[in-house]
């Protein structure tokens, strides 16, 4: 292939890309793999000018606009922005500047890249007339209707000097919790989830109906003005901002004024520790020059101006070739399927394994072996697989069959109610459910037997010392000492570590062992109604379900869970093994004081978990809030604390210290 056909092919390409990101707003690629083919376009049009053709996606802006919307022509143009991905390009746009402008530093007006989609809404005499999508920068949708329904932007300006027109432009976007619910409703009602909250801000702006635009969580920053009359504006970007907040818009609160090209990239490091905090989604950060007169001075490009640059967030979406897919077992029999990758760098590092959650997710995305598949990693998130880049499917790639016998013990599995779990059903005889029974019983939160790691738990299962959570308790010296890579400190500390565990807290036995079900709390909650373990075993569902936070599936999975004879035959060599707790003091239900009392926990406390506190605040019947606000009752201060505890005394809310939750927590059940 020659050049120039090898420039056209890409062009195709790109130009797919486009129509399905614009206009279907249904991506076919990662952003990633997509910013790689347009940079590769570009350099080529670099390397060989004589083949740049005006109609290259690399001179213009987005893609045409939806037919059936009525058409607004924006003047001055809307225009993309230029993107550095790394440092380097940064300081190599920062030098161009410096250099057209003669200057030694530059002063910037620094803004978060929001990442949904360009509108522009024009005001007449304060009030709002028009607003329509960036589309192809020069020609864009009329989205008034639709516009209206988003209420935080004004219908009418604020303030007594209303500028006769004004044309503000900004990008509206669906903040990441509405788009986490939107795209659970569109997973229940059997649609399509949409693939990144740009594209579901784009998918619910563009709608002909604008109830549905209504029904969307969207909001909107501005950021820009287009065209006014009627008004002085400031010479400044940041003074222009501040102009629109003052007449009742949205402007993000991130935004600052720094100077020179380090503090734009301290900015940026900054906005990306605060990323994931952040109620929206944003993939990069903008740079503008500051001073107006200065960007008049270095002008436009066609599809970007010259003093902008968007200095983006490495990618946390990419693709890969999925190499396999192997089903783990959990602790319940739960089978995981998890994504075997090609290693990938995303968000940050490198991944080889991704979550597939289930059965019916896997069959939702028809991912196959040997598929191109798209890979999510955000934040400290586990990464997953959100999609298959179907055009990349090799021929001879099979539906997936999940599989009918648990891969480790080879019993029956279940799919459980709902489709979503399928389940072994080789219960401890299962040597993946042994395992992982017996290691979450060693856990910190449960017997917390120091010693007892991931590692050592299987060499004892798999040497056939243990075969049960009660064996641990019969261990000898000289079983131990017979172990590969175990030498006799280690093995004292451990047989140490086992015998302290012995002391425990009916809570921790409880939650130890691993009943279905039942965390930290729930074990709480059963601990402080039945006060000993009698209660429990003998308890029927119905007074099990009559305690708080205690549904139907928990009651009957608890029920269930002592009416196994090999269970209760545990507990009870357990017992005989000298496992025991103090005996808790009979008490009232819950001690009414703190009946539906809302609590915010921040900070760290020093004798005692933050999650023990909540759950022993919850099983006093209590309610846990992660945000302070009017509603909230005591505020629970540790060291170290947050802008909670400072909210608090702003609302005026009782904030107690650890002592004072301990008086709180007083015939402690725990
Ligand atoms: P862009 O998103 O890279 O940058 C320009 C846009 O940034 C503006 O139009 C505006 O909407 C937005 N923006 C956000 N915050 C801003 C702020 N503070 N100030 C000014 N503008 C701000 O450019 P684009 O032309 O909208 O899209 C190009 C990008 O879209 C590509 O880099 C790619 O990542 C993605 N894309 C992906 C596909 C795909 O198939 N996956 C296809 C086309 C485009």
């Amino acid at each position: 292939m020659d050049t120039a056909e090898q420039i056209e092919q890409l062009r195709d390409q790109i130009r797919d890309y486009n129509y399905h990101y614009y206009v279907l707003d249904d991506p076919l690629v990662p952003d990633a793999e997509y910013d790689r083919q347009f940079r590769h376009l570009l350099s080529l049009e670099q390397q060989y000018p004589e083949y740049l053709t005006p109609d290259s996606p690399t001179c213009r802006v987005g893609d045409k606009p939806l037919s059936h919307f009525e058409s607004v022509r924006h003047q001055p143009p809307m225009l993309s922005l230029a993107n550095a991905m790394d440092d380097e390009e940064a300081r190599a746009f920062d030098k161009r500047i410096r250099q057209k402008l003669e200057l030694i530093t530059v002063e910037y007006n620094v803004e978060p890249k929001l990442d949904g989609l360009a509108v522009s809404i024009l005001y007449e005499k304060g009030r709002l007339v028009r607003a329509a999508t960036r589309g192809d920068g020069t020609v864009g949708e009329d989205v008034t209707q639709n516009i209206r329904t988003i209420d935080s932007i004004p219908l009418r300006l604020r303030g007594d000097e209303l500028p006769a027109m004004l044309e503000v432009r900004g990008e509206v976007y669906m903040p990441k919790a509405g788009f986490d619910e939107l795209n659970k409703k569109q997973q229940a009602a059997g649609k399509k989830p949409f693939a990144n909250p740009r594209n579901a801000a784009a998918g619910s702006l563009r709608q002909l109906d604008p109830k549905i635009t209504a029904s969307r969580p969207l909001d909107m920053f501005s950021y820009a003005i287009g065209r006014v009359e009627g008004i002085k504006l400031p010479g400044t970007q940041s003074g222009r901002l501040a102009v629109l907040k003052n007449l009742g818009l949205r402007v993000c609160p991130e935004v600052d004024v720094v100077m020179g090209i380090d503090a734009c990239l301290s900015y940026m490091e900054l906005l990306g520790r605060k990323r994931a905090h952040l109620p929206y989604e944003i993939d990069g950060v903008v740079y503008k020059v500051n001073d107006i007169a200065q960007q008049e001075a270095l002008g436009n490009l066609s599809r970007a101006p010259r003093w902008a640059i968007a200095h983006k967030f490495p990618p946390q979406e990419e693709m890969t070739i999925l190499e396999a897919i192997d089903v783990q077992v959990g602790r319940t029999g739960a089978l995981t399927p998890v994504a075997r990758l090609k290693p990938v760098f995303v968000g940050g590092v490198t991944i080889n394994n991704a979550t597939l959650h289930n059965a019916a997710e896997i069959k939702r995305l028809d991912v196959r072996v040997g598929d191109t598949v798209i890979v999510h990693r955000a934040g400290d998130v586990i990464p997953k697989v959100t999609g298959v880049v179907l055009s990349r499917r090799p021929e001879n790639a099979v539906p997936y069959e999940f599989p009918e016998v648990c891969p480790v013990c080879g019993s029956d599995v279940a799919v459980e109610e709902g489709g979503i779990i399928t389940r072994c059903s080789g219960g401890l005889f299962c040597d993946a459910q042994r395992k992982q029974s017996i290691k979450h019983f060693v856990s910190k939160n449960a017997m917390d037997i120091d010693g007892m790691g991931d590692k050592r738990v299987e060499q004892l299962v798999d040497v056939g010392l243990i075969r049960d959570v009660s064996d641990i308790y019969r261990l000898q010296m000289e079983q131990l000492l017979k172990l590969e890579r175990m030498a006799e400190k280690s093995a004292t500390n451990i047989l140490n570590a086992i015998e302290k565990s012995k002391q425990t807290t009916l809570p921790r036995f409880l939650y130890a062992l691993g009943i279905p079900q039942v965390g930290e709390a729930t074990a709480l909650i059963l601990a402080s109604h039945f006060t000993d373990i009698d209660g429990i075993r003998s308890a029927s569902i119905e007074e099990l379900q009559s305690l708080d936070d205690v549904g139907p599936v928990v009651a009957l999975d608890i029920a269930t869970f002592f009416r196994q004879t090999h269970n209760l035959e545990v507990i009870e060599r357990l017992i005989m093994a000298g496992v025991y707790w103090p005996t808790i003091e009979k008490r009232m239900q819950h001690e009414p004081e703190l009946m539906g009392k809302v609590f915010v926990i921040t900070g760290t406390l020093s004798e005692m978990s933050r999650s023990e506190a909540k759950a022993r605040l919850q099983a006093l019947g209590a309610k846990i809030s992660s945000s302070v606000s009017s509603k909230t009752d005591y505020v629970v201060v540790g060291e170290n604390p947050g802008s909670k505890a400072v909210k608090a005394i702003e609302l005026g809310i009782e904030r107690l210290d650890e002592e004072g939750l301990k008086q709180i927590l007083r015939p402690s059940s725990a």
